[in-house]
């Protein structure tokens, strides 16, 4: 892929400059990814970087290059405010809409800086004076990857091509989404010639949970639910069973893609209560041509990709159950 804006891109970037980078709110491995390479990048090239994320992210990340030194806004919110107000430029990664950020976003609303967007969601905002956004690439990282490829190949070293690989990775699924190209591939070959200790990757991402999140994993799946005749399977957990298996942030990452697993269900949900915020969140995963991001939208204030989406309720879990099934069976017509 050919990166049209990197002139402007460049402009932006020729003379020494405070800059920030920001993930979206709870970040994932791509948005973490990208924000870490992207900073290391424009650390070689002689700007002053802070990465400033709006809150925590799961202990499978925090073995990333890098991550010591995010500011997180939940808990540092002065130091990240003031860093925010001396930006001179301003990179949001891995989201298009400033709502994703949550309390950073009247912080960069309020800021004069430009701000440039490098994100691969469809509909993108309109409030960047540079949008980089890609709307089929299976990753954020994967358009990090040919930004920094195209401006300087040997600027790659091995902890960015870490954080690089970890965003593909995470992002298309382990490479198995449709989202994944031989273009995927080929800059995977790359970032493993630049020092991406693959195997390890995988192991620090997916072989690394605690007893607690095997057996939280268990209580998930003994709650899966299959809808009579249509293709869609759901599951839950309550507060109560999250507290039984002292419950860590990220635990429940990845849990949805069981419901998928299962053959010729195009349409997998999963439920997490969270009391003290009073919300259920809620992630779906479809195969095939079920559209998740507007599924999401339509009935729970949420969005993301046709494959892999998002969304929110603030009834009961119960409830939210009941809500959940009536929306699916209005939607039959939409499986294959
Ligand atoms: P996850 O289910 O892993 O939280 O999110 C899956 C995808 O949906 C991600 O691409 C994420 O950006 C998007 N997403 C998750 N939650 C929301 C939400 O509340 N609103 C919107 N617009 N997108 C979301
Ligand atoms: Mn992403």
């Amino acid at each position: 892929m050919k990166i049209q804006q990197l002139s402007a891109l460049q402009a932006l970037l020729d003379t020494s400059k405070s800059i920030v980078v920001i993930p979206h709110q709870n970040p994932d491995g791509d948005a973490l990814g990208s924000c870490l390479a992207w900073a290391s990048f424009l650390q070689q090239k002689g700007h002053r970087v802070h990465v400033i994320s709006p809150n925590d992210y799961p202990d499978f990340l925090t073995w990333m290059p890098g991550q010591e030194a995010i500011v997180q806004h939940s808990q540092s919110a002065a130091k990240a405010a003031q860093y925010i107000e001396a930006a001179e430029l301003i990179f949001t990664l891995d989201f298009n809409d400033l709502l994703r950020i949550d309390a950073l976003g009247p912080l960069v609303e309020k800021s004069t800086a430009p701000i440039v967007m490098i994100d691969h969601h469809q509909n993108p905002k309109d409030y960047a004076a540079l949008t980089l956004s890609f709307p089929h690439m299976g990753s954020t990282a994967e358009i990090v990857y040919h930004i920094i490829n195209q401006w300087d190949a040997n600027a790659i070293d091995p902890d960015m091509a870490s954080c690089l690989y970890t965003g593909i990775m995470t992002d298309t699924g382990s490479f198995r989404f449709p989202s994944t190209t031989p273009d995927t591939h080929r800059a995977i070959a790359h970032l493993m010639e630049c020092g991406a200790p693959h195997s390890d990757i995988h192991q620090n991402i997916h072989d690394s949970y605690t007893f607690d999140r095997v057996r939280l994993l268990g209580m998930g799946l003994t709650n899966l639910t299959k809808l009579n005749e249509i293709p869609a399977v759901f599951l839950s957990l309550s507060q109560q069973e999250l507290n039984a298996c002292n419950y860590q942030k990220g635990d429940t990452e990845g849990f949805v893609n069981y419901g998928l697993r299962l053959k010729d269900i195009q349409l997998a949900v999963i439920m997490i209560e969270n009391q003290r915020e009073g919300k259920i969140k809620m992630s779906f995963r479809s195969k095939g041509g079920f559209p998740a991001h507007t599924f999401a939208e339509t009935f729970f204030s949420g969005g993301g990709h046709k494959n892999a989406a998002g969304g929110v309720s603030f009834s009961s879990l119960e409830e939210t159950k009941e809500q959940l099934i009536k929306a699916i069976q209005q939607w039959k017509n939409h499986f294959e």
